[in-house]
């Protein structure tokens, strides 16, 4: 009996050893260094919110995470710091919220400015009645010059990289929560319509979304580096 209670003892000590060393490696791991890129990545929609349907069926919300998932990976991998506003299917507000959608909202952008990131990208998809209609297409803050550059930068590579039939140019916007809010340069990326059956069939496959989460980081990384030779400042003057 004696020893079974040593025994348990010493499991348990070794159990909360071994919990506090990978509690010590996940801090260093997820520590920033001070000259380290931050990006924070923003999965659109989450939880009670599915974002916009595809044609069969398609949550958009799924396909945000899972694009974003990717492209963190990608970024960490050229040693940029990655922030997520989500990583699993739950939204940012309360369940007992009588707005997710505004909490949601801004929730995202309040982790944005404590985080003061060099850019942020916000994953979604899109929708349109004409099932006809397709490509990616990137938006900025009509009113920030550092977000029309990112938009641009990333619009740029979607096309080459994607689909050069894409003939969409990054597109200005005033009306967008994130983007009007956001102080530090910010894009959406709509990366296809899930209303248009071919697209909508690419957007959930693991391929496609590979190569948009490959262009999305170029278009990324060629940002934070064009902004680090300029010298200019990193914030947005909105
Ligand atoms: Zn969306």
């Amino acid at each position: 009996m004696k020893k079974s209670w040593m025994e348990l003892v010493m499991a348990l000590l070794l159990i909360a050893g071994a919990y506090q060393i990978s509690k010590e490696g996940a801090r260093v791991v997820s520590q920033r260094k001070a000259d380290q890129a931050v990006v924070v990545l923003d999965a659109g929609h989450g939880g009670s919110d599915p974002g916009k349907i595809g044609v069969n069926g398609e949550k958009e919300k799924d396909i945000n995470l899972q694009i974003t998932l990717l492209l963190k990976k990608k970024l960490e991998k050229k040693k940029v710091y990655v922030i997520l506003t989500r990583n699993s299917d739950e939204g940012l507000y309360d369940s007992g919220s009588k707005n997710k959608k505004v909490q949601d909202l801004q929730n995202r952008v309040d982790l944005i400015h404590a985080k003061k990131p060099d850019c942020v990208v916000s994953v979604h998809q899109n929708s349109y009645t004409s099932p006809e209609v397709k490509g990616a297409q990137v938006f900025y803050f009509t009113h920030s010059a550092e977000g029309k550059k990112l938009a641009e930068g990333l619009q740029n590579s979607l096309v080459e990289d994607v689909d050069p039939e894409n003939h969409r140019l990054a597109k200005g916007n005033t009306s967008y929560y994130l983007l009007k809010k956001t102080d530090a340069p910010a894009a959406i990326v709509e990366c296809g319509f899930l209303s248009n059956p071919d697209e909508a069939k690419l957007l959930k496959s693991k391929d496609y979304q590979n190569k948009l989460a490959d262009s999305i980081c170029r278009g990324i990384l060629e940002y934070i580096k064009t902004d680090k030779k300029s010298g200019k400042s990193q914030k947005t003057i909105t």
